[in-house]
């Protein structure tokens, strides 16, 4: 039976509120509004999850699919380096994929999946940033949603059956949706993520994402099974997630 690994933030508040980090065989979804930090946490985990787990890693290496080209290289650099870490090695075991539309987010779920067959046991984590970007420019249509939906459900199953079957953590970004406001502005609803019932049955862990005072951040978990509603502040800096 493969056991259940987790994989550190970085920040160890954070870390408690989730049970150590985020865990494999599980999914972890991260939304809220722009600049609270959802790509940021991405690349530190995709450098923590290589770390040993004695360090609060998951001893593996990453694939992430880039749907928004916010991937960046000196990042993951800078936060091996807080680390001490070779950073052209953390780059190294990154596999990295540039998604352009849903369908080709799909397609490249399918091609990593047979990586993580043929390299049984090497990859930690799969991000995805973000799960949904795509779906909405690509059935934003009066009538679509219902199509987008089903898609949308379609590759959430296949993620929980990749993250079971290669004990991989999955993590996901989301984004919120946007209200009428006043006039004819859309005003974003942080609260909101986006993606419905669909997505709030898919994620094992969802964490809602807002920003506090200054440079402060702040996660909460937010309907989970087995972990309390409870907050806990983090930081953005250039070594990546801090407390
Ligand atoms: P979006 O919804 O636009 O994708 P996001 O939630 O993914 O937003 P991030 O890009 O993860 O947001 O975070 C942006 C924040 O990270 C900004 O506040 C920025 O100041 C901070 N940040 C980015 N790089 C660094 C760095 N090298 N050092 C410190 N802070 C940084
Ligand atoms: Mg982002």
């Amino acid at each position: 039976r493969k056991k259940v690994m987790v994989i550190s933030t970085g920040a160890k508040q954070l870390d408690e509120l989730l049970g150590g980090g985020i865990q494999t065989m599980s999914i972890t979804e991260a939304f809220g509004e722009f600049r609270t930090g959802k790509t940021q946490i991405a690349h530190t985990l995709c450098v923590i999850a290589q770390l040993p787990t004695a360090m609060g890693g998951g001893n593996g290496k990453a694939a992430y699919i880039d749907t928004e080209g916010t991937f960046r290289h000196e990042r993951i650099k800078a936060i091996a380096d807080r680390f001490g870490i070779d950073s052209e090695a953390a780059l190294e075991n990154i596999l990295v994929a540039r998604a352009y539309n849903s369908e080709h987010q799909m397609d490249l779920i399918t091609e990593i999946a047979a990586r993580f067959a043929e390299e049984k046991g090497i990859f930690r984590l799969l991000v995805i940033d973000s799960i949904i970007a795509l779906f909405r420019t690509d059935f934003s249509g009066r009538g679509e949603l219902s199509e987008r939906q089903q898609k949308l459900n379609q590759m959430l199953s296949r993620l929980m059956k990749i993250a079971e079957e290669f004990n991989v953590a999955i993590y996901l970004t989301n984004q919120v949706q946007s209200d009428p406001g006043a006039g004819m502005t859309f005003v974003a609803d942080p609260k909101k993520p986006v993606g419905g019932h669909i997505m709030a049955h898919a994620s094992t862990t969802r964490l809602y994402l807002r920003k506090g005072r200054g440079e402060e951040r702040i996660a909460k978990v937010y309907d989970s099974p087995d972990v309390p509603e409870a907050e806990a502040p983090y930081a953005i800096t250039v070594g990546g997630i801090v407390d």
